[in-house]
């Protein structure tokens, strides 16, 4: 889905994007966290250089962090969810 960047659908680009990012996450927050930091990033990375800084604001209302690190697994976490791999549902480990 792609919808056209521009300020006054805005909230509705970051309320797709959030729904976007939400779904098939499961139960899985990490997942859902890394979604959407990177539906925000490109929500950002879309916006006209002279809204970037509007937009940036908009988006750190609902979360966005500019500095985030996706997850790193643990040992015996899956890399996409952060859950056991025992316990996972994203369908990876056999
Ligand atoms: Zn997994």
């Amino acid at each position: 889905m792609s919808i056209m960047y521009s300020r006054t659908n805005l909230s509705a680009l970051i309320e797709g994007a959030e729904k976007e990012a939400a779904r098939g996450c499961g139960q899985s927050d990490v997942l859902y966290e890394a979604r959407v930091q990177g539906a925000y990033a490109s929500i950002l990375n879309r916006a006209p250089e002279a809204e970037r800084a509007e937009t940036e604001a908009a988006l750190r209302k609902r979360g966005f962090d500019p500095e985030f690190v996706p997850y790193e697994a643990g040992e015996g976490e899956c890399s996409l969810t952060g859950i056991e791999v025992d316990c996972c549902p994203c369908g990876q480990h056999p």
